[in-house]
């Protein structure tokens, strides 16, 4: 058997490849000390290839590895494969790999270059979502956020303009959390926090993403990352944004194990 194993700041993620057949798993990277500890009794006849943040600590603990790969080349593998898969066919384009920040690329059929970094992904939207609510659990807050409304919390371009014509769609966010003090506090509900904080995060990483398609001259945004897995908040933001702006957001299915993937590739 392969193992892949992509391990991520917040996130394991791990491809097992045998006849033919792929299985894919995550863990917490809290929990990397027990995945060493079964790799190293039940795996060790097994090819196993590595890459993300955490790969050269793992390299220290197995007991023998077949290779490592740096994070952006793999992710870069997998993504493709990925895309290939899922008839994605487009040669030029922008992706950002929403984990626990953000990494942005410009890519074609040909390789990729990293093109920057945010400090704001999903780490983010866990940490405020905490500070803000007391949630901790990703399940938990995707799902809650799906009922909240953030009407009350974002300044909109139409509130500025009151009425006004908008020289830009009315819709669009003109400050994520500007309406707070103006607004009424205590109708915001943990709901409403969380899908603001959501907000935040899509808005933030896809506007950096609008402009890196400009330049790089394409219409075309792909989105991998654990942070959009059941995140219907986020995915239609995200489209939401993109439309208004013009561009195709390309959400792919099982993007977050692109890395895991392309290690063992
Ligand atoms: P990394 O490679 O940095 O570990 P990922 O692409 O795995 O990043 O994304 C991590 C983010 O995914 C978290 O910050 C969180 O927002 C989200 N997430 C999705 N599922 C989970 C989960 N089961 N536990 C914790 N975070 C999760
Ligand atoms: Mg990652």
């Amino acid at each position: 058997m392969k193992i892949g194993i992509d391990a991520g700041g917040t996130l394991l993620k791990i491809v097992y490849f045998e006849n033919e057949k792929r299985r894919f798993e995550k863990r917490p990277s809290s929990e990397i000390d027990l995945l060493i500890d079964d790799l190293n009794t039940y795996h060790s006849a097994d090819e196993i290839y590595l890459t993300g943040g955490k790969a050269e600590y793992m390299n220290e603990k197995l007991k023998q590895i077949h290779g490592t790969s740096v994070e952006f080349d793999a992710t870069y593998r997998g993504l493709i494969k990925l895309m290939q898969e899922q008839n994605l066919s487009i040669k030029r384009f922008v992706y950002l790999n929403v984990g626990t920040g953000t990494s942005f690329h410009q890519a074609d059929w040909e390789g990729q270059t990293r093109v920057g970094g945010s400090g704001v992904g999903g780490g983010t939207l866990m940490g405020l979502s905490k500070l803000l609510t007391d949630l901790d659990s990703y399940d938990e807050i995707v799902k809650l956020a799906a009922a909240g409304n953030r009407d009350e919390i974002d300044l909109k371009v139409h509130h500025i303009y009151a009425g006004r014509q908008t020289p830009i769609p009315g819709d669009l966010t003109a400050s994520n959390f500007g309406n707070v003090l103006t607004g009424n506090i205590q109708d915001m509900n943990n709901a409403d926090k969380i899908q603001a904080v959501i907000g935040l995060v899509a808005e933030t990483v896809t506007a950096v993403g609008i402009s890196l398609a400009d330049g790089f001259e394409t219409e075309d945004i792909v989105f991998i990352g654990s942070t959009l897995l059941n995140n219907d908040v986020m995915i239609e933001i995200v489209r939401r944004y993109a439309d208004l702006k013009g561009v195709n957001a390309h959400i792919i299915e099982n993007g977050e194990y692109s890395g895991a993937l392309g290690a063992l590739l």
